[in-house]
């Protein structure tokens, strides 16, 4: 019952296969190879337009340069306040922009707001040069509290940025769940919308270690190369990473398993509520965040259930816990076992919720 995260499924099948026929032979170093060329062609027909590609094998190392692409030494790059970029890559974004400061702006279920977005912008102390310049925006799809983006809010989060200059990248360490759950074509969730800078994440999604940034605005590939292989992140041997992005792309393979976790966690959110729980999200793509009385809890850590235990200050009041309940995240990969769930949920039937 390994539900603390999607990070730790396994690589997919046709990952490891691919892996194994790119070990065949000598190949051009440095991104040169066949497997890399082929992938830029596979996202340019992904995407629907030419977009520069740079493989990198962390989604950390994705976002941080990519904010860096978009955001000078002293600006501020602004993000949800619960954002990954804010508090889970232990400074990366600060420096790899060289000093960029990060500002987290609230917002309702793991969301940032166009509105919210506006107020910030319009606090009367961004004054130069005593205070940093906002410079761009980052929104994670799907977000860190497991909700979604559709186009509307990504063009007006996109609309109130561009007012003020901002540019805008999009952290998409779950970009495919994102995609799968919402069927919008992957242009609508991203550039078509406004988007310029994309984090676009395999590892969780069936790869064993890769990573793309996706560059829509054609004056952002400039000397991202060079970011990344100062960043430590070209690979010399490049095409095991390309290897893995093209298995995972071929015949739509990410949206398949991205699907599938998204509906393995709608089956266990359901699980969930039926059970009389209480979930403080709504279920959107493969993670689940729960109310667990204590004692339901407890049995489940006894019974070997792995979660983390979590907490956020964007729950709706609606949904905020009761009595002493600890908030719980599970999060469903596309190797999560439907015995699983029916084993967390086994759990749950035989300490039955006040
Ligand atoms: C997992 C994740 C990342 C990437 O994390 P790494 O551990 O650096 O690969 C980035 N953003 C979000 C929202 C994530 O959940």
């Amino acid at each position: 019952m390994y539900l603390a995260s999607d990070n730790a499924a396994p690589a997919a099948e046709q990952v490891l296969q691919a892996l194994a026929r790119a070990n065949a032979g000598a190949s051009a170093p440095y991104g040169r190879d066949e497997p890399t060329r082929r992938v830029e062609a596979m996202f340019s027909e992904l995407f629907e337009r030419e977009v520069g590609v740079f493989l990198v094998t962390t989604g950390t190392a994705a976002n941080a340069l990519a904010l860096a692409q978009i955001t000078p030494p002293w600006g501020a790059a602004i993000g949800h306040a619960e954002a990954h970029v804010m508090h889970d890559e232990c400074g990366a974004p600060e420096f790899f922009t060289a000093g960029a400061k990060i500002v987290g702006v609230p917002g309702r279920d793991g969301r940032m707001t166009a509105d919210g977005l506006k107020a910030l912008l319009a606090r009367d102390f961004w004054t130069p040069p005593t205070h940093v310049a906002p410079a761009s925006v980052t929104i994670s799809q799907a977000t860190e509290a497991g909700t979604l983006y559709r186009p509307a809010e990504i063009a007006a989060i996109a609309e109130a940025a561009k007012a003020h200059g901002l540019r805008v990248h999009m952290d998409g360490a779950r970009f495919a769940n994102a995609a799968a759950a919402t069927g919008a074509a992957p242009a609508e969730l991203t550039w078509r919308s406004g988007v310029e800078i994309l984090s676009f994440g395999f590892t969780k999604n069936g790869a064993m270690a890769a990573e793309a940034v996706i560059v829509f605005a054609d004056d952002l590939v400039k000397n991202l190369a060079e970011r990344r292989k100062r960043g430590g992140h070209l690979w010399s041997k490049g095409r095991f990473i390309a290897a893995q992005v093209e298995a995972l792309l071929e015949n739509g393979l990410w949206l398949d398993l991205a699907a599938r976790a998204n509906a393995t966690a709608g089956r266990l959110a359901k699980g969930l509520e039926s059970r009389g729980l209480r979930l403080a999200f709504p279920i959107e793509a493969n993670e689940v965040f729960v109310w667990l009385p204590p004692s339901v809890d407890d049995a489940l850590r006894a019974a070997g259930a792995a979660y983390y235990a979590w907490s956020s200050e964007s729950i709706a009041p609606e949904r905020s816990g009761r009595d002493g309940a600890r908030l719980a995240r599970l999060i469903c990969s596309f190797a999560t076992p439907d015995e699983d769930v029916d084993a967390f949920l086994g759990v749950i039937d035989r300490e039955p919720v006040a």
